[in-house]
């Protein structure tokens, strides 16, 4: 079960958004790498702090975390562990705005934050970074009513164990490794050119290292010097209730492998809806053809219809038209990061028998000229009720 966000920032839960930022510049000054070097447990509360404050910062991202708790803010785990923010960098990437800029209270932090960037440039000694991966996960109408738990496996590149994605045989930084005589390590290659309007310098990233400064001089056999290896992934994903088609999810680093320990993508999770056999969706309404005799238009009947919670049993009044529609109020979907739930809408078809015996026919044209058969739209009695009752509902 992972930490709630409001017991990491040591906050209550009814806190403002200026509590929170305040809590967060805490303990993110507290827990900072560069005030603790070398301090996995510091880093990991560091990382946790980052984590809830990007949810609790955001007043929809805290009310889906209020409603859904860690489902809701789409940190599906993957293999056990807790996406979210898995690298610092990403952190200083998303948060940069909140250290910087304001006059005062942030002077301490400017200066953290300004190393901490240098020393990422400086300490960036890994390949490119993997490509960003596109999934479609279909779901059924019940699925997106109730929220789904889904695995689904991903092709991917993953990071090589036997170099731990360094791509050097054995994995052991440093030794294996040797600086590029190319760029001298620094990744890039400088150009100056003159012409008449002046000098021109032209920075490219070295050829001979791709730009990571170093050369593998033995290389991994396992993934040939690349750090990572193609293969399968399981991962589960929490769905929160009330999704809807094009609507997605992104799991930070779930996506391809990063060259010889570069970043992984990100991966993405594009909802889609099957269609239903029996349910039509409009928004948090689902609609439903019911097609009844037209003894039963005229007698009334009861008759049973599914819902996306199993069969309910509906009572339909005598005289009821066709192309009327019957509303079962909150049998629809619920509404995403919302308080609202959908109906069910019943439409009513009235079967006209296209194939009669002599007998019955006899019988119909004994009453085609009375009088109740007569049409009468303009005093169509009003239904008892328009929303109607469900009286059973089983599974
Ligand atoms: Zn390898
Ligand atoms: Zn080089």
């Amino acid at each position: 079960m992972p930490e709630d966000y409001y017991d990491i920032l040591g906050v209550s839960r009814d806190a403002s958004d200026d509590e929170i930022k305040k809590a967060y510049r805490k303990k993110a000054m507290k827990y900072h790498p560069d005030r603790n070097p070398d301090d996995p447990e510091a880093e990991a509360k560091f990382k946790r702090a980052a984590e809830a404050y990007e949810v609790l910062s955001s007043s929809e991202k805290r009310q889906r975390y209020d409603r859904y708790g860690h489902a809701g803010v789409g940190n599906g785990s993957r293999g056990g562990a807790g996406a979210g923010f898995q690298d610092i960098n990403d952190i200083f990437d998303a948060f940069g705005d909140i250290f910087g800029g304001a006059a005062g209270g942030g002077s301490i932090f400017d200066e953290v934050f300004r190393n901490a960037g240098q020393r990422r440039r400086s300490s960036r000694r890994s390949g490119k970074a993997g490509s960003d991966l596109r999934i479609k996960l279909p779901l059924t109408l019940e699925e997106i009513a109730e929220g789904a738990e889904k695995r689904i496996k991903v092709q991917k590149f993953v990071q090589c164990d036997d170099c731990s994605g360094t791509g050097a045989a054995g994995g052991t930084e440093g030794e294996n490794f040797m600086m590029c005589p190319e760029c001298d390590g620094t990744g890039e290659i400088r150009q100056v050119s003159r012409s008449v309007f002046g000098q021109f310098v032209n920075v490219q990233a070295c050829p001979r290292c791709n730009g990571e400064g170093r050369i593998i001089q033995d290389k991994c056999a396992t993934c040939g010097g690349q750090g990572r290896l193609e293969d399968e992934e399981t991962i589960t994903i929490n769905v929160p209730p009330g999704v809807m088609e094009g609507n997605y999810l992104t799991l930070r680093e779930a996506g391809n492998a990063g060259l010889r320990g570069g970043p992984a993508g990100d991966l993405r999770i594009e909802i889609e809806e099957e269609p239903h056999e029996h349910f039509k969706r409009d928004g948090l309404d689902i609609f439903y053809d019911l097609h009844i005799s037209f003894p039963d238009a005229a007698l009334g009947t009861e008759v049973e219809v599914p819902t996306l919670k199993g069969k309910a049993k509906l009572q339909i009044d005598p005289g009821i038209q066709a192309g009327k529609i019957l509303r079962m109020r909150d049998r629809g979907l619920p509404e995403f990061n919302g308080s609202r739930q959908g109906d069910q809408l019943i439409r009513v078809h009235v079967w006209t028998p296209q194939e009669l015996s002599a007998e019955q026919e006899d019988v119909l044209r004994e009453w085609q000229s009375a009088e109740p058969f007569t049409p009468k739209p303009e005093n169509t009695k009003p239904r008892k009720s328009f929303f109607s009752k469900v009286k059973d509902v089983f599974t």
